[in-house]
């Protein structure tokens, strides 16, 4: 979902959290907690952090800072894969040139370049109006020293626009502290206690900020989700995870493990 390449960001806005280097957010919940879930303390998300860099590494963000190309391409992104996102977005721009030139072109135009990514009668019309949206020069640039909260705003303004999208470009693009929440950095971090089970894509943005040392947010981000892909799948493989110990879903016996309790893989 992230775009690829190996990315790192640089903090932004003023304000140390707790624990030194924090993203500086209001830290009360946005959303109701259920009982008994308590946010975790720093220490713990950065052992959680620590044991996934055991285990996948160290990222770096590398920004590419084109706000509107980060944009197009996470609309592209949605309900498909990575490759078929980027032969979509080739062909869009191969055929139909500038934003300008999308922006005003029949909007079957743009359809037909972008069907290899799926749902292109909806995402079509929806680029089309984005573009229209960000006026004649199609210019983000400001987005680079905006207070976080106005980007944010304004960015989930735009049709069909939401926080994963704009979490996108803002730390892909500009490298500004974010962290994406896609299906895998929601069941992971769900199943690790990061926010309350049950939380909203839209609120686990949010808890993911609060909790989060800025310098973390890209790795924490790819690595969940490299955690989602090859352990923590939708039926978990706890008998691998190294994470199992600091589980809370598994401790609680929330989830159905392949391989049973146990969580012994079967071989083969
Ligand atoms: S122990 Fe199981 S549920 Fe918990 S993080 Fe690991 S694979 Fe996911």
């Amino acid at each position: 979902m992230s775009g690829g390449g190996e990315r790192g960001y640089a903090r932004r806005e003023g304000g140390a959290g707790p624990g030194g280097s924090g993203i500086d957010l209001d830290r009360r919940p946005r959303f109701p907690v259920p009982k008994g879930w308590k946010r975790p303390s720093r220490r713990r998300v950065r052992a959680i952090r620590d044991r996934l860099r055991e285990l996948y590494g160290s990222r770096r963000n590398d920004p590419h800072g084109d706000p509107v190309h980060e944009l197009v391409l996470t609309i592209l992104s949605q309900n498909t894969n990575d490759n078929n996102r980027d032969v979509a977005y080739r062909r869009l721009r191969d055929r139909l040139g500038s934003w300008d030139a999308i922006r005003d072109a029949p909007t079957d135009e743009v359809i037909e370049a972008i069907r290899p990514g799926g749902l292109a009668n909806i995402k079509g019309p929806r680029i089309q109006q984005v573009l229209h949206e960000l006026g004649p020069e199609a210019d983000l640039e400001w987005l680079r020293e905006a207070p976080r909260k106005e980007a944010v705003d304004y960015l989930t303004s735009l049709p069909g626009v939401g926080r994963k999208t704009a979490a996108c470009v803002m730390i892909f693009a500009l490298d500004r502290p974010e962290v994406p929440v896609d299906t895998h950095v929601h069941r992971v971090g769900g199943r690790l206690g990061l926010f309350p089970p049950g939380i909203s894509l839209e609120g686990a943005h949010d808890e993911m900020l609060a909790i989060t040392d800025r310098e973390d947010a890209y790795e924490l981000h790819m690595n969940l989700i490299e955690h989602g892909r090859r352990i923590c799948r939708p039926r978990p493989r706890c008998g691998e995870c190294a994470l199992a110990r600091m589980c809370v879903a598994r401790r609680a016996g929330l989830v159905s493990p392949v391989g049973g309790a146990s969580g012994r893989v079967p071989s083969g």
